[in-house]
């Protein structure tokens, strides 16, 4: 299945055709942290296990980094390195594998930190290693290049932005303005948010390579990440969403939702501050199709959600259902299910091709 509307610009048949020669296929990525890392390397293994030359770059929300303990902390960059690199806690989604918190327990008995956030030891390493290189004054994009560099993530991986732009909510209790942060983790999102912040936003300036990642790219992929502060939180880099409604390559994304409810995290408690309902119809229908002034082409749902797939397109957006929960066991197709939906996603803008 392709697009209805194929943009076939974008893929020159000579690029389209398999083996020596095809230059390789350009996919960019907005990726938040657990959701977008673990698309990001299905695809990649996906790729690989094709033999397919590609080349990825994943523009990564920046809203949750942070001081803390006098460190700069980038909670999704950090977890899609760390996944792309085969380091990443598996069952946890981020933070380090086989991670002590011997450092965190010592800052904590100085009073020091936020007692219901634990940084693990090697993690600091990499908080210790990213302030050190801003503090010598270079931009995160560089510092982001340095510290992959180390672990070959097989994707290039790009802050949204250089500058600071963090994710405040506003309580609907009135009872202040927290970091998104201390609201997800300390507050399990138990109390409702009025309105999310970017603070800095104004001033915000995509990171070089981000707009040409996007205008250059083959396809624009939308993984299944939180759709309120993460893939919310990159399209309000000012540049950013003209440039996916400018591209010539396809857009097409996956539902964070699977039969009314956020796989993991408390997507729901996002969606209802901005009026959105927790359904993969309703967030299709945030995002918009680009044939509307909206983001995007193709849109794959869970097969729970099949019958949301006609309203979709009554909406201009090409949709599909398939099982749509990420896992990493090799299926009777001889792929995960993670770089199934990967391949679905490819399929949907019209590359699937490049996959035979
Ligand atoms: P975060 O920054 O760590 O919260 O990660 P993201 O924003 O990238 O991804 C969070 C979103 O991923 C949540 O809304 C989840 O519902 C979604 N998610 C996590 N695992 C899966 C999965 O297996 N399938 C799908 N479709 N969505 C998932
Ligand atoms: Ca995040």
């Amino acid at each position: 299945m392709t697009l209805s509307t194929p943009r076939t610009g974008t893929v020159r048949p000579d690029d389209a055709r398999p083996g020596a020669g095809a230059r390789p296929l350009r996919v960019t990525l907005l990726a938040g942290g657990v959701g977008g890392a673990r698309f990001t390397r299905g695809l990649r293994d996906l790729l690989q296990r094709r033999d397919v030359p590609a080349e990825l770059t994943v523009v990564v929300n920046t809203g949750d980094d942070m001081w803390l303990d006098g460190l700069r902390v980038c909670p999704d960059l950090d977890t899609v390195m760390y996944t792309l690199s085969g380091v990443v806690h598996e069952e946890q989604g981020w933070g380090r594998r086989e991670e002590t918190t011997r450092v965190s327990a010592e800052l904590h008995a100085y009073g020091l930190g936020w007692p219901w956030f634990t940084l693990g030891d090697l993690d600091i390493a990499t908080h210790v290693a990213r302030t050190e290189l801003l503090r010598r004054g270079l931009p995160l994009s560089e510092v982001t290049a340095r510290l992959a560099s180390r672990w070959e993530p097989g994707a290039r991986l790009l802050p949204m932005s250089d500058q600071s732009v963090e994710t405040h909510v506003e309580l609907a209790d009135g009872s202040g303005t927290v970091h998104f942060e201390e609201w997800w983790v300390r507050l399990r999102a138990g109390v409702p948010a009025r309105r999310f912040l970017q603070v800095g936003v104004e001033e915000a300036r995509p990171a070089p390579g981000v707009l040409e990642a996007i205008a250059s790219a083959d396809v624009v992929l939308l993984p299944p990440s939180n759709p309120v502060v993460s893939v919310g939180t990159i399209l309000g880099v000012p540049g950013i969403r003209d440039a996916l409604r400018a591209t010539a390559a396809p857009v097409v994304g996956v539902a964070p939702i699977v039969g009314g409810a956020p796989v993991r995290g408390m997507a729901d408690a996002c969606l209802t501050t901005i009026g959105v309902e927790t359904t993969p119809l309703a967030v299709g229908e945030h995002y918009g199709s680009r044939s509307r002034g909206g983001l995007l082409d193709g849109w794959l749902v869970d097969t729970a959600d099949a019958d949301a797939v006609p309203a979709l397109a009554r909406a201009g957006i090409d949709a599909r259902a398939l099982p749509l929960l990420m896992g990493e066991d090799v299926g009777s197709d001889g792929l995960t299910a993670t770089e199934a939906i990967a391949a679905a996603a490819l399929d949907l803008a019209g590359l699937g091709s490049r996959l035979a």
